[in-house]
């Protein structure tokens, strides 16, 4: 009677256990050379969002932003405008 339980997941702005996590945010990396043809634009899909509790309410009362760092040695979510690890701050995630 074990459950299959997803990974655990840990809050991205502090590090402990995430409650709740959010849908998985989508960003456009390219986009063709013709408008017209949508499949022509790359979607990645970021890992998912987790947050505590705490962090959570924040973020829902627009006290905390969750920010994204690209660069190949990070490409880990942060608090919006923090230094990430590899210097460069978390930037804004586009929906
Ligand atoms: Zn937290
Ligand atoms: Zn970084």
């Amino acid at each position: 009677m074990t459950e299959a339980s997803p990974a655990e997941a840990l809050c991205v702005i502090c590090g402990r256990a995430g409650t709740a996590p959010m849908a998985p945010p989508r960003r456009t990396l390219a986009r063709g050379a013709d408008p017209d043809d949508a499949s022509y634009s790359i979607i990645a899909v970021l890992p998912d969002v987790a947050l505590c509790a705490e962090h959570f309410e924040d973020v829902r009362r627009g006290e905390l932003s969750i920010g994204w760092c690209d660069a190949e040695q990070c490409r880990l979510y942060g608090e919006h405008g923090q230094p990430s690890p590899c210097g460069e701050p978390f930037k804004t995630l586009k929906r």
